[in-house]
Order: structure tokens, then sequence, then C-alpha cells
């Protein structure tokens, strides 16, 4: 009797291993964190073996922990950190290189040189992606190019190239299965979003061999199965997406407008616009939002550098609070921002701005200003800039969003998320289970296998925590227009 559904959730700093219940409740979890390598200013590695090894600890150690057999397991789903890239040689299953993190600048250089080379039209007309150090494809090439002897044995057939699913795909299957889904190619500048192949033209302008790719398969299919070895009985692998994609559909944002906006350490605002592959006009970007039998529906998707940051900032730096939670009880306080506007550009102003040397400011400081009053605007910052991003979303895509779901640590502040409701004139959802990533990987499993038997049973599971109407007033507008009028004063 299958009774779970495992979800791996290969983040940035950690492996974790959840296992879901049919009624999509979260039954145990298990997690390690794995070493972050520093090599030199901008680089930043993690050892692929390190990132399996603790991911297969993690499966093992939630089966212990649930009490549970692995025969009960009906399929696995993967979910990871994207557009990280390892390069592995297919013969001894061993990494050419560490993985290089999508954080890792070090290909900056590259993509200026494309830059002056006219490339941006056909990289982000294909990709829905702009030509940046963040992706795959410059990552690829500084391993091909820097590895001595390591292009002629990729022509040969005998190298690999993957995100973290195809890494963990390729150990689990043992070798069997070198694939990755349509979510993770579509971050890696060399996947054309519109007709779902590798591209050609791009691959010979980064100078890369098409034998290194993966096959790419549907978010939601069964793929393989994992080597009976790894836990004495051979589990479908049915479900794969990247990260934020995967997030999207746990919120289960179905519908062409739907929106997920995660308060993180900073935001990541991503919408569904169905099957049309949107450009936006504000370099936001373009992605494939899940291929379901052979279906893609695209979103367009944006993020803010700094939002729970600028809490950390005024816990750490400015100490007015203890803890983050805090924050929602200081600015509780006051009524309203006193006339004090936060631009919280602590590292550059992104979407629809793009100022990279804009700098932070308070303004509007009066005798009257308290730190209350500070809290209040820091949490309004963080929603002005959430609303700047959705408003062009909807303005790029022609749709108007009904309602935001929202996850991340910094949603469970009641204050910010009725702030946000005002501040877009819109419904503010929060669900029950915020590890939304964990549980897309786990619903898009569960669905190839026929263990849940469609979306409309998958959004009966999806349960609400709380709801927060919109109640704008005289103050709200206030608070926009001053924002507008002084985020402008920053730009350089
Ligand atoms: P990440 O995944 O980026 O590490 P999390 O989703 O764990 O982030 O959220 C942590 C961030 O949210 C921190 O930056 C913290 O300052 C902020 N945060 C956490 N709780 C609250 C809260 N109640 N109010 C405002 N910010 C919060």
């Amino acid at each position: 009797m299958k009774k779970y559904v495992l979800s791996l959730d290969a983040g940035t700093t950690s492996s974790r291993a959840i296992l879901f219940d049919k009624s999509g409740n979260q039954v145990a979890v298990a997690q390690e964190e794995f070493t972050q390598f520093f090599p030199k200013k901008g680089w930043v590695e993690h050892d692929p073996i390190e990132i399996w090894k603790t991911q297969l600890n993690a499966i093992k150690s939630v089966v212990k922990k649930a009490f549970i057999n692995p025969q009960e397991i009906d399929s696995i789903g993967i979910t990871n950190q994207r557009e990280t890239t390892i390069v592995w040689n297919k013969n001894t299953g061993k990494p050419v290189y560490n993985a290089i993190v999508w954080q890792d600048r070090r290909t900056a250089k590259t993509c200026e040189y494309l830059l002056d080379e006219g490339k941006e039209g056909i990289f982000s007309s294909k990709t829905g992606l702009l030509i940046d150090a963040y992706f795959s494809g410059t990552k690829i090439k500084w391993i091909l190019d820097n590895i001595p002897g390591l292009k002629d044995l990729a022509i040969n057939g005998e190298v690999a190239f993957g995100t973290v699913d195809s890494w963990l795909i390729w150990n689990l299957t043992k070798g069997v299965k070198h694939v990755t889904d349509a979510t993770n190619a579509s971050r890696t500048l060399i996947y054309n979003i519109h007709n779902g192949e590798w591209d050609d033209e791009l691959l010979t302008v980064l100078d890369i061999p098409k034998s290194l790719l993966p096959e790419v398969v549907n978010s939601s299919e069964i793929v393989g199965t994992v080597n009976e070895s790894i836990l004495g009985s051979e589990i479908p692998i049915s479900g794969i997406a990247g990260d934020q994609q995967a997030a999207l559909f746990g919120q289960m944002c179905l519908k062409p407008g739907d929106v997920k906006n995660t308060y993180g350490t900073g935001c990541f605002c991503i919408m569904n616009t169905g099957s049309n592959a949107v450009r936006s006009q504000n370099r936001m970007l373009t992605t494939i939002a899940w291929q379901i039998k052979g279906k893609v529906t695209y979103a367009i998707e944006g993020s803010i550098f700094t939002a729970g940051a600028l809490i950390q900032w005024m816990r750490d730096q400015i100490n007015i609070i203890d803890s983050a939670p805090e924050i929602e009880d200081l600015a509780n306080i006051v009524d309203d921002n006193g006339g004090v506007t936060i631009v919280p550009a602590l590292s550059g102003l992104g979407a629809p701005y793009w100022d990279p040397h804009a700098t932070g400011a308070i303004m509007g400081i009066t005798r009257g200003t308290s730190k209350a009053h500070i809290a209040r605007a820091g949490l309004e910052s963080i929603a002005l800039r959430s609303r700047d991003i959705i408003i062009e979303m909807q303005k790029d895509a022609g749709v108007e969003f009904s309602n935001l779901k929202v996850d991340g640590g910094a949603s469970n502040n009641n204050l910010l998320m009725q702030i946000q409701a005002d501040l877009l004139n819109s419904k503010v959802i929060r669900p029950k289970i915020t590890e939304t990533t964990a549980l897309g990987a786990a619903f898009l499993a569960g669905l190839a296998t026929g263990f849940w038997k469609s979306t409309k049973d998958l959004e009966k599971l999806w349960k609400e925590d709380q709801s927060f109407e919109p109640n704008p007033d005289d103050k709200t507008e206030s608070i926009i227009n001053l924002w507008k009028d002084r985020v402008y004063r920053i730009i350089s």
C-alpha cells in the first residue's frame, strides 16, 4: 500500500528530504547541510559528491524518523537550487570539477564579451533570460575551457552536464538516467523555451558540444526508478522542478495571472502566464513554469535583492530589534509611518529600476520620528518593492491577478501581509504548509503516478492558513505617492 510521496529539496545550503502523506501533510523531514566553498572573490562552489551524500543521508534519515517501510513510498519528486552547474565523467561517474553555484560570478567577463558582441537578442529571444553569469551556459563553458582535455572527452560523448536535479537522478538510478526537466533546462541559457530543444546556434556561440546535455523530460512523468540498493525498493522518480517553479506549483498557482511571492532574504516573485511566453519590458525573466504531458506552461519571474535582509540589518546593524519577528510588535506601536520612507536598496535596485549602484535611504525623518516609524516604513518598503514587481508583471503579461499567494520566513509577519494586501489592493493568502517548494515537487511526482488523480484533487489539499483582505485608505495612497517620488531620488 503506497502511502507517501518523498520530496527531495536540494537547496543551496542543505539537502532536505520531506515525506508527505496523501492529504498533503508533512509527515517527517530530515536535513543535512553541506560545505560552501569560496575559492576566490566572487566564486562559489559546492562539492557534488557532498551534495549527493548529504541528500542520501537525508533520504535514509527521513525514512527512519517516520518509522515507515520504503515500500510505502509511492514516488519521489525532486526540486533543486537552479542554474548550479555540474559536469561529470560518464564512465567513472565522478565530477570533473566542483559544482559552480548560481551565485558564482566568475563568468561575468565572458558575459560582457557576449553583450559587446551583440548577442543579447538571440539569447533572450530564445531562452527568455538575460546574458548573465547567473545562468548555467557560461559556467559549462568555463569548465570545458579550463579542464585540460575535457573538450575532447566531451566531443566523444564521455562527459555529462547537469543541474543538481540531473546529478541526483544520475546517482539515484546508478547512471541509468541522464535527464533534466524543462524548468531546469529553461535556466541554462542554451535551451530554446519556445520549441523545447537545446539550441544549436547558442551552443555554437558558447562552444558547448551537444553530446554533454541531458534529455529534457516533463516535470511530472516517471523518468526512472531509484536503484534498489539505495532504499531496498525500486521507487519511481516522477517529479522534477526548479525551486521557484516547484513553489509556484505547490502554491497551486495553476491559472494565468496566479502569482506567488516568497519573502525570504530577498523576494522571489513568479507569475503563471499560461501558454504565453511573455517577453518582459522590464528585464524580468521569462521561464518555464512546468511541462506536463508535453504541454508547457510559462511564467514571468522577478526578484528583489533585499527583503528580509533589511529586517536583519535592523536587528544586527542598528539594533532596533533583537529578533526578526519583533519587528511586527515594534511597527504596530504606531498607526502609520509618520512620513518616513525607506528605500531598501542595500544591494542596488533591481526591476523595474535596475540601478546596481543605488544605495539605501531613510527619508522624511523629523523630530517626531521614532524607531517604530522606522520599523513600519521598513515593512512597507518590502511590500512596496513587491508591488513594483507585481504591477510590472501584470503589465507585461496583460493579465490582471486576483490574489497573491505568499510563503517564506517573513510571510509569517501578519502586519507585513496586511500592508501588502492594502498596497496591492488585492487579497493575500498564506498557506498552512509554507514548505511550498517541497510540496510542489511532491505534487508533481504523485500526479504522474496516479497517487493524486488530477490537479483538481491537489487543489483540494492546498489549505489556507490565513488570508488578508485589502483595506486601502488615504494613508495607503500617501505611502505609494511618497514612494514613487522618493525612490527616484536615489537612482544615480
Ligand atoms: P531564506 O530562505 O532566504 O534564508 P527564510 O524564508 O528562512 O529566508 O526567511 C528568513 C528571512 O525572513 C530573514 O531575512 C528574516 O530577517 C526575515 N524574517 C523572518 N521572520 C520575520 C518576521 N516575522 N518579520 C519580518 N521578517 C522576518
